[in-house]
């Protein structure tokens, strides 16, 4: 799957996730119905900083397999 970027001309930008060499030139707005024109930026790619990339990672695969925890976690470790 690829994120594909569109520009509505009365709403701004909106992602569309496709199968990669799926998208159109053009879309329908899902806010106003309008047409949207496909725009083309650089691919995401590892600019996050690790920390980011990493929680993002495993919230990604929670969405399918949540974490299981065993134990209660402690308290007053929180901050
Ligand atoms: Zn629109």
């Amino acid at each position: 799957m690829a994120t594909y970027e569109f520009l509505c001309s009365a709403c701004g930008p909106f992602d569309v996730v496709l199968p990669m060499g799926t998208a159109s030139e053009h879309r329908e707005c899902p806010w106003c119905g309008g047409g949207a024109r496909r725009v083309y930026s650089a691919p995401r790619l590892s600019r996050l900083a690790p920390a980011l990339s990493g929680a993002l990672a495993r919230e990604e695969r929670s969405r399918d397999e949540p974490e299981v925890v065993s134990t209660v976690p402690r308290r007053g470790r929180r901050r």
